[in-house]
Parts: C-alpha cells; sequence; structure tokens
C-alpha cells in the first residue's frame, strides 16, 4: 500500500505542477485550478490508505468531520465572496495553511514532550522551523485579512517596535533551538515558544498600510509554503514537500514581481506604511485645472475614433464596470472603432485583479494587453478612456524623483491624443497623491460611478 501511496502522491505532485503552469495564461487558468484541485483531492483521499492514519481509528471521525466542515464553509464562502473582496479572502485560506503547518509541528512537539523519542536533530530543526513560519503566517494572514476587510484601519506602531519585534523573533529561535538540539519538550517552553511566534507574526503586521497588504500575503504565501514544505520531512510525506516547495518558490516569484512592478523594494513594503489608502486626496500644487465632459460628448470621441484604449484600474473593480465595458467595447467595434484594453502589472488590489474582471465579463484575451506591449500604442490612440485608474497612470513616476511612485512603470495614457477619466470626484489613488494627468490639457473627466458612466457612454454611442 505504502509504494501505491508514493506513487499517487507524485502523480498527484505532478499535476499540481501542471495545473500551475496553466494558471501563468487566463486561456488556461481555470482549467489549472480544477486540474490542482482534483490533485489536491486525490492526494487527501490516498492519505487515508497509510495505516498510520488508518490504525489511528479514535481519530478517523474528528479527522472526516474537519474536512467535511472545512470543505462546506470554502464551498459557501467562496462561491459568496465578492471579487473586490478576493485578497481578504485569500488571506484567510493563507492563513488556514501556515496554521495546519504549525499545528502539525505542535503535534510533533507535543508528543516529544510527552515521553515519545524525539526524531533525529534535522527532522526536531525542520519541525521547530515549519511551526516559527507557520505560526508566524497564520497569525500574520489573520491581521492582513483585518486591515483588508476594515476591521483594523490604522497602522499601529509602538514606541520600539522593531527591537520588540526583534527581541520576540530572537526568543522563538533560541527557545525553538533549544527544543530541536536538545531533543527534550517541556510542556511551558513549547507554549512560550508559540505564543512569541504568533505575537510576532501579529507585531509584524501590525505596522504595514493596509493598501500593501496583498504584497504582504504574497509574502506569507510564499511563507505558508515553506513551512508545509519542512512539515512534508517531518511527516515524510512527498506531496507535502512537492506542493509546499512549488508554492513556496511561485509566492517568492509573485512576491518579487509585485514589488517590481510598484518599484519598490520588499524591505520598503514591509517596514515603512506607504500610502494614505484612505482615498482622501493629498494637498499639492498642480498646474492647469480639471476640465469636465459630458457622457455624450465623451461617447462622441470614442465613436469616432478609430482606436479606443481602455485603462482600467481599482474603481472600475469598486463599481464592478468591467460588464458594462465589454457592451461599450461591442458598440464601438461595430463601429468599426479598435477597442483594447491596457493592463498594469498592479493595476486594482491583487495581482492579475483586472484580467480576473475582464475574463468574467467575456472580454477576449487577445484585447489585454500588457504594459510593454501596449504603451508603444497610446500615441496611434484617439482616446484613452481611464476608469477608477489613478496611480498607474500617473506621470510623476517618470518625471518627479521625490514622489513616492517615482520610477514604477506606469501606462502611457498621457501619450493618447485625449484622455477621458472616469472617476467619482477627486479622490486620490492608493498613494494619495495628486495625478498630473488629470489636469492635462488633452484630459476631460467624466465624473460618476465608473458603472452609471459606462451607461452614459452606452447611451451616447447607440444615440448615434
Ligand atoms: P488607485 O487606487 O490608484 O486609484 C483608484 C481610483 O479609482 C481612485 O482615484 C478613485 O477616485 C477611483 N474610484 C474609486 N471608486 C470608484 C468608483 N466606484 N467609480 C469610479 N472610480 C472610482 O488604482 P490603480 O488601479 O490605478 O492603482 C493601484 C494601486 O494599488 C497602485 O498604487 C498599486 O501600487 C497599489 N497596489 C496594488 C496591488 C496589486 O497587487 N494590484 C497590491 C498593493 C497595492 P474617486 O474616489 O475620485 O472615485
Amino acid at each position: 500500500m505504502d509504494t501505491i501511496i508514493e506513487i499517487v502522491y507524485f502523480l498527484s505532485a505532478a499535476v499540481f505542477i501542471i495545473g500551475l503552469k496553466q494558471m501563468s495564461s487566463p486561456v488556461t487558468a481555470r482549467q489549472g485550478i480544477v486540474w490542482a484541485g482534483i490533485a489536491m483531492v486525490i492526494a487527501s483521499l490516498f492519505t487515508f490508505g497509510d495505516p498510520a492514519v488508518l490504525h489511528n481509528t479514535g481519530n478517523l471521525g474528528w479527522m472526516v468531520l474537519a474536512i467535511v466542515m472545512g470543505s462546506a464553509i470554502a464551498y459557501v464562502t467562496a462561491k459568496r465572496v465578492e471579487m473586490t473582496n478576493m485578497p481578504q479572502m485569500i488571506a484567510i485560506y493563507n492563513g488556514m495553511g501556515g496554521g495546519a503547518a504549525a499545528a502539525i509541528a505542535a503535534v510533533e512537539l507535543v508528543r516529544v514532550s510527552g515521553g515519545a523519542e524525539a526524531p533525529e536533530t534535522t527532522v526536531m530543526v525542520l519541525a521547530v522551523l515549519g511551526a516559527i513560519i507557520g505560526a508566524v503566517s497564520f497569525s500574520g494572514s489573520a491581521i492582513a485579512f483585518a486591515k483588508l476587510q476594515g476591521l483594523i484601519n490604522k497602522t499601529i506602531r509602538l514606541p520600539l517596535h522593531m527591537m520588540i519585534n526583534l527581541a520576540m523573533f530572537a526568543g522563538a529561535l533560541a527557545l525553538g533551538g533549544m527544543m530541536a538540539f536538545s531533543g527534550q519538550v517541556d510542556p511551558t517552553i513549547l507554549l512560550i515558544f508559540f505564543a512569541l511566534t504568533l505575537i510576532f507574526g501579529v507585531m509584524f503586521t501590525l505596522p504595514i498600510g493596509g493598501a500593501d497588504m496583498p504584497v504582504v500575503i504574497s509574502l506569507f504565501n510564499a511563507l505558508t509554503g515553506l513551512a508545509v514544505a519542512f512539515e512534508g520531512f517531518v511527516l515524510q510525506n512527498a506531496a507535502m514537500i512537492i506542493a509546499g516547495t512549488v508554492v513556496g518558490s511561485s509566492g517568492t516569484l509573485l512576491t518579487q514581481l509585485m514589488a517590481k512592478a510598484m518599484n519598490r523594494p520588499i524591505s520598503n513594503v514591509l517596514f515603512s506604511s506607504f500610502g494614505s489608502a484612505t482615498g482622501e486626496t493629498a494637498e499639492e500644487e498642480v498646474a492647469g485645472s480639471m476640465k469636465e465632459i459630458q457622457g455624450n460628448d465623451a461617447a462622441i470621441m470614442m465613436a469616432y475614433a478609430t482606436k479606443v484604449i481602455i485603462v482600467p484600474g481599482y474603481g472600475m473593480a469598486v463599481a464592478q464596470a468591467q460588464h458594462k465595458l465589454k457592451e461599450l467595447e461591442a458598440l464601438l467595434e461595430d463601429r468599426g472603432v479598435t477597442v483594447k484594453y491596457a493592463i498594469h502589472p498592479v493595476a486594482g488590489r491583487m495581482p492579475g485583479h483586472m484580467n480576473v474582471l475582464l475574463a468574467e465579463a467575456g472580454v477576449d484575451y487577445d484585447k489585454i494587453m500588457d504594459l510593454d506591449e501596449i504603451n508603444p500604442e497610446f500615441p496611434t490612440a484617439e482616446v484613452a478612456l481611464v476608469i477608477g485608474a489613478n496611480d498607474v497612470v500617473n506621470p510623476v513616476a517618470r518625471s518627479n524623483p521625490d514622489s513616492p511612485i517615482y520610477g514604477m512603470p506606469i501606462l502611457d495614457a498621457d501619450k493618447a491624443q485625449n484622455t477621458i477619466v472616469i472617476k467619482r470626484g477627486r479622490g486620490a489613488g492608493f498613494s494619495g497623491i495628486e495625478n498630473h494627468l488629470f489636469y492635462a490639457d488633452n484630459t476631460r473627466m467624466l465624473y460618476g460611478d465608473g458603472q452609471k458612466a459606462v451607461a452614459e457612454l452606452i447611451a451616447g454611442v447607440k444615440q448615434l
């Protein structure tokens, strides 16, 4: 039976990797998720074939009950969650993964504290490291969830915050090292060890700005993967080792990509509170004035253009305007206008945010262009329609070295012949700074909620 289980674990791991590969393209992403899910179900089912699990009949009922309850809760919540609330959902799932890895370590360590023979030192070290990383990821993800859900609105920083964090981390490492190398686990020390790691996760996340949470969640995701891989060594479970390593490495790559797309080192995300994230306008003098346009006039400009580039941002997600945009796109294309979508890698509040929404609305993948692909096309577009995007089209990122977003690559909407910006008012973007694009001579502001404003454009085009 052991050999069969090992072979199934190996095959499941191979399917995880194929699924992950498919997730790298919007065309195959949905299929990739299904494959990875099937692999996970098979690996979980075959785990029950392990004699160690089967003979542990006392706990079998509890295990099945936990799996049924967890699956039911996940199914219902995933069905109901709004797209704008997806980051907090991911925070919760990720936290659970970290917590599960820490719990596996806790079971091993409690077993040793109860008098069982300690496994060899390497295994103890991996168990302790997995416990630290998993527990930090668990409590840190809980804070990330609370911030994204608006339950914690402030960035909380205590006096000597960094020193306290360092002391707690060093303390957890010392206690963990003591247990791992002595092979002896004292229940009180174990309790203090877990308390320190859990509080460290909370303290580490509290000072980070709410809107930076997606980067932090991605980092915790990578850490969870690492913790699961370590615990896979402890349990000698190949599926856990491979799946954990895959999650750990892809999470690390994603974190790096996000930081690069914002042109901010990870250290800046983790150790400085960036952005107002309050939607309030920062005080800053900008030359020129914002010039308003009515829906009908904007519709005429777009209907008589040869090329229109749509730039969606966080506000499009808030307004859920993607379906209306798709309707507008169809109307314009019927009139012979070429319509493309320009997607900034960090538009919205999570990686792929815009792609997911546009795909949900049925926008063709070949109309969705990356920053590098679309930027050379802006000068040839009569109209760039910016909807709910702000920072990702702010030209100060190119021109002002003092700006907090200086160096971040932006979509060149300001280089289009005309730019129409849909937003509700004077609300700032995530970085909290003024956007010079809104004051440019060839920019017109179409004020209103994203969905309502696009509906006006649709009505305007239909009248022509
Ligand atoms: P921004 O957050 O910069 O701007 C969003 C704009 O949308 C606001 O100016 C707001 O103006 C407008 N808006 C809000 N609600 C609506 C609505 N209902 N209808 C119309 N407009 C609306 O968004 P971007 O997408 O341009 O930039 C994303 C920012 O988030 C970047 O700074 C990025 O670094 C950051 N970030 C992204 C992450 C990611 O993974 N994608 C992760 C972490 C941070 P008003 O209130 O006037 O309507």
